[in-house]
């Protein structure tokens, strides 16, 4: 694998104002490391437990996104740690993380998992269930977590055209939803776009790209 060479070609064609997570998940620590003394320092992973072994044994300023679905009752294991939740898709999860943020004195960052997706598979919620959670009296309420934008993932289908639509749908109710703020809520990021229409989703609006097989190789 050239992940050296994969990171570097992947940066250079991103403009300055996307962040690359380098997605990780099921890759060993060394390949992580030979990304990590190649400059990258944000790695993504789908599962919690993974997540905290990896934590645990590479350099500490490395920042960890948390990019899978998150069960509520292993928030705890991250919730020391983890710099970015982007699938947060339901108050209760976000309820349990400001309560686990709370104990470590943090204030967590998350995202609103959209669903853009036709298939049934993919979690989300929509920009109406979004759009009450910030404007309830029980989520002013929430010191310990920050809403700092929108997460999407687009059908897995060939189809360019219905990609695009999925990712200017999440870009136009990332707009709608900016237009309130509050101190637990400042949205700034749009993360969408992965190994293979990420160009497409920057094209659209995206600040976050979550990039893994083009930098790590394929997964089994
Ligand atoms: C695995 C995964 C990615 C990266 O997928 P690649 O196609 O390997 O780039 C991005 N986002 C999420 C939520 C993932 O689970």
């Amino acid at each position: 694998m050239h992940i050296q060479e994969n990171l570097q070609h992947i940066k250079s064609t991103l403009p300055n104002h996307v962040t690359l997570v380098a997605v990780s998940k099921t890759k060993p620590v060394n390949d992580l490391m030979e990304a990590y003394n190649a400059g990258q320092h944000i790695f993504g992973e789908n599962k919690i437990q993974e997540m905290v072994e990896k934590y645990q044994t590479m350099p500490k300023n490395i920042e960890w996104h948390m990019i899978g679905h998150v069960q509520r009752n292993k928030v705890k294991y991250m919730a020391g740690f983890v710099s970015l939740i982007h699938g947060v898709d339901n108050f209760k999860l976000l309820i349990e993380i400001n309560r686990q943020a709370k104990r470590y004195r943090r204030v967590i960052n998350c995202l609103f998992q959209i669903k853009i997706a036709s298939e049934d598979s993919k979690f989300g919620m929509t920009a109406s269930e979004a759009s009450e959670i910030i404007k309830s009296e029980a989520f002013s309420e929430l010191k310990n977590i920050k809403i700092i934008g929108v997460m999407g993932m687009a059908t897995f289908t060939e189809d360019e055209n219905q990609i695009k639509k999925e990712f200017t749908l999440l870009k136009t109710i990332f707009d709608s939803l900016k237009s309130v703020e509050t101190f637990n809520f400042k949205p700034e990021t749009i993360s969408m776009g992965m190994s293979g229409d990420y160009q497409l989703a920057i094209n659209c609006g995206s600040t976050m790209i979550r990039v893994g097989s083009r930098i790590f190789g394929e997964r089994n």
